[in-house]
């Protein structure tokens, strides 16, 4: 038996869940019972491995576990980005190859694909997903410098983009901090709290069944079957498949290969008719840092009324806990972060702020494949679960159902994540390129 050693725990609340009506919860699993497949993990991945099982078999019985409430775990705190095109281009010491790019960007659009189908399908509103593109934004010389760069490459890869001016980034964004911007046009961005709400009850069926509050505390190979337990209850299934990202090492596997960060946002009340008329420019935006280490801004208009985001610093936490004295620490840099960018905007305090967990491989890879008999695997999305996680988790229900594709072969490219040092110098080596990079980044933080 495989004792589940450690389970997940958000840090601060989940904003983008919190500025929606608030939801029924679903029950807890409290009993036994017996499915054709168990997926454990209800986030991008989870979510996506469920939908396509459920194409797939449509007489078969699935069952979603998840230790937390849908959109509280990180599927429902993250800024949103579904980004099309390979998010390192913009690094001057980019070493990717043209041919790995060209698989990455297959398998992210087959995801913003499969995420606007469902759209399509259960009539999501433009809130909840829309094909709106995203802005680089560059504040210091550094920065354009980088989104020279990422023009340069993505010429290379044949990739459609605007350059935009500091006057045209302040008449779209309201601000004047930006010199210069690269708008590209492929990404989709979620309000991923409501996407995430409305994919999970789309699926929900009589023969799919989601369970929240129902960590997975043990795994059990009995015979042809696994047993997944619960605290209260259990499933045996003949095939199991894992979405959890990191917490893949809590159920034994790849541990000292995955590198455990977590990332934070903060999110401002609603703005009065006055502040958003004092800020100008668009009702929504979405902006991602030129240089990779500094802050995701967007500015939304929708449900919880028009609020702004902002996401910056990363810590490595091997531990996958992080504590509320952090999330204080790390929001005094969201405070100077939108005051340099939002000075029209100084009476305008955070309402909500928090942290989530992202999964990197030292070598930029996925865990995606068959982990042990029946026992299957899409984890690690190297920070950009949205796209990677959807695409992972189709992929994975096609791979554990028979199918063969050459887009599961793209997928199946990714080697494995590479072992990490021993932990003090992981830890060492990790926490220092990470505040290094967080120091070069400069005003783009
Ligand atoms: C602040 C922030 C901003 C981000 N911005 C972006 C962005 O703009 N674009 C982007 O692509 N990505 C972004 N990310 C990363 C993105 O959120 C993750 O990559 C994505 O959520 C991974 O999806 P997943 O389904 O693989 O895993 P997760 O979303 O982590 O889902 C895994 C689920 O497994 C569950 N679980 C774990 N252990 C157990 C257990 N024992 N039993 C039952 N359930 C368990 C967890 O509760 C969780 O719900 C951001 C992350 C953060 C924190």
């Amino acid at each position: 038996m495989k004792k589940i050693t450690q389970l997940p725990v958000d840090p601060g609340p989940a904003a983008w869940n919190a500025i929606l009506p608030p939801q029924k919860a679903r029950a807890a699993l409290d009993s036994h019972c017996t499915a054709d497949w168990v997926v454990i993990g209800a986030g991008f991945a989870g979510l996506s491995a469920a939908r396509r099982l459920a194409e797939l078999h449509p007489a078969d019985r699935i069952v979603v576990l998840d230790a937390c409430r849908i959109a509280e775990g990180p599927s429902g705190r993250n800024s949103g980005f579904m980004i099309d095109v390979p998010h390192d281009l913009s690094s001057d010491d980019y070493g990717g190859n043209a041919g790995n790019d060209q698989r990455q960007i297959r398998l992210n659009r087959a995801a913003i694909d499969y995420a606007l189908q469902a759209k399509a399908q259960w009539q999501m509103s433009d809130e909840a997903i829309a094909a709106s593109g995203k802005l680089n934004g560059a504040v210091t010389a550094r920065g354009v410098a980088h989104n020279q760069a990422y023009a340069k490459h993505l010429d290379q890869l044949n990739e459609p983009y605007e350059r935009l001016d500091a006057q045209s980034m302040q008449e779209v964004t309201g601000t004047h901090a930006y010199a210069e911007g690269l708008y590209s046009p492929g990404t989709v961005m979620l309000q991923p709290a409501l996407y995430t709400r409305i994919l999970a009850a789309g699926i929900e069926s009589s023969r799919l069944q989601i369970y929240e509050s129902s960590p997975v505390v043990s795994l059990e190979k009995q015979g042809s079957l696994w047993l997944v337990n619960t605290p209260e209850g259990s499933v045996s299934a003949p095939g199991v498949i894992l979405t959890v990202n990191g917490h893949l090492q809590s159920f034994g596997y790849y541990q000292r290969h995955l590198v455990h960060v977590f990332t934070y946002g903060s999110m401002t009340r609603a703005l009065n008719e006055k502040e958003v008329s004092a800020l100008g420019g668009k009702d929504n935006w979405a902006l991602t840092p030129a240089d990779p280490l500094g802050t995701t801004v967007r500015k939304i208009s929708g449900t919880g009324g028009h609020r702004i985001i902002v996401r910056n610093r990363a810590t490595y936490d091997p531990s996958l806990v992080v504590d509320e004295r952090r999330i204080a620490r790390v929001g005094q840099d969201h405070e100077r972060s939108f005051a340099f960018r939002f000075p029209m905007l100084k009476d305008v305090s955070m309402q909500y702020r928090w942290g989530g967990r992202l999964c990197l491989s030292l070598n930029g890879v996925s865990v995606f494949g068959e982990i042990e008999s029946h026992l299957y695997a899409a984890c690690c999305q190297n920070g950009l679960g949205t796209a990677k996680g959807t695409i992972a988790g189709k992929l994975i229900a096609e791979l554990a159902s028979g199918e063969s594709s050459a887009l599961l072969n793209d997928q199946l490219a990714d080697t494995g994540p590479k072992k990490l040092p021993p932990a003090p110098i992981a830890k060492i080596g990790a926490s220092a390129r990470l505040k290094w990079g967080e120091f070069r980044a400069g005003k783009e933080l």
